[in-house]
């Protein structure tokens, strides 16, 4: 069954700090007035015309496993591959900040407010992002609130480590992120830009844990994965990036 996943637009929007990390400064650099304004407008902006809304769908492992091999196109190391047969529970997700969003950063960087358009873009970035976090932590509340939890709850997304974007095709057909929104085009990307769908594994720590240095990692633009190994065994990621 699908069902309506509430986010909060306050639980998602991200700090200042954020903002700015995203957009490359550095931690104690000193920020200008006129910079935190831009950060602040942005923030201003997003909570006006945001409107996120997310849905999931239980399914068993087995569903997911016709879901994942997609078009066929996954690489043969990505390594989803190796976690979800040990998840315990398991859910398609998909979740938008909105189509007002995308519409007012096209807005302000075709009226030459480039800088707050782009700012607007990143804080929008990580309010996805934040949401897709919420999705996770929603969902192992929901699952295991009353286990001692050794589990984890992580979400994987096709478009990333192995999983071929056409996996969204599959995806969509499933789960019908249309029904919120969000339509898939002919390239695979979604619309509105500011979405997210994939999977919420739920299983023991040690499931999500692998070595991320597969071949697709050299193109890697963003090692995302680096902090969640971390946060769940240390400073192993360390050891394996000397
Ligand atoms: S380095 Fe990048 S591509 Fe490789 S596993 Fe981590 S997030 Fe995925």
């Amino acid at each position: 069954m699908i069902v309506p996943v509430p986010i909060a637009l306050s639980e998602i929007l991200p700090g200042v700090k954020e903002v700015l990390k995203q957009q490359g400064v550095k931690e104690n650099h000193s920020i200008s007035s006129k910079v935190m304004n831009l950060v602040e407008t942005a923030r201003r902006k997003f909570m006006d015309v945001a409107q996120p809304v997310g849905i999931k769908q239980e399914l068993s492992t087995a569903e997911f496993a016709d879901i994942f091999i997609g078009e066929g196109e996954n690489d043969n190391s990505a390594p989803l591959s190796g976690i979800y047969p040990h998840a315990d529970r398991l859910a398609l997700f998909a979740l938008t900040v909105g189509a007002e969003v995308s519409n007012l950063i096209a807005e302000l960087v075709g009226s030459n407010d480039i800088a707050l358009g782009y700012t607007l873009d990143a804080v929008a970035s990580l309010a996805a992002d934040n949401a897709a976090g919420l999705m996770e932590k929603q969902y192992h509340e929901a699952a295991f609130a009353n286990q001692n939890s050794t589990i984890k709850v992580l979400g994987y997304s096709p478009g990333y480590c192995g999983w071929h974007i056409s996996g969204q095709k599959k995806l969509f057909h499933y789960l019908k992120p249309e029904t919120i929104g969000i339509i898939l085009n002919d390239s695979f990307l979604m619309e509105p830009i500011k979405s997210v769908t994939g999977v919420l594994i739920a299983g023991k720590a040690d499931i999500h844990i692998f070595k991320p240095d597969f071949s697709f990692c050299r193109v890697c633009r963003t090692h995302s994965c680096h902090s969640r190994l971390k946060s769940l065994k240390g400073e192993r990621i360390e050891q394996w990036k000397s």
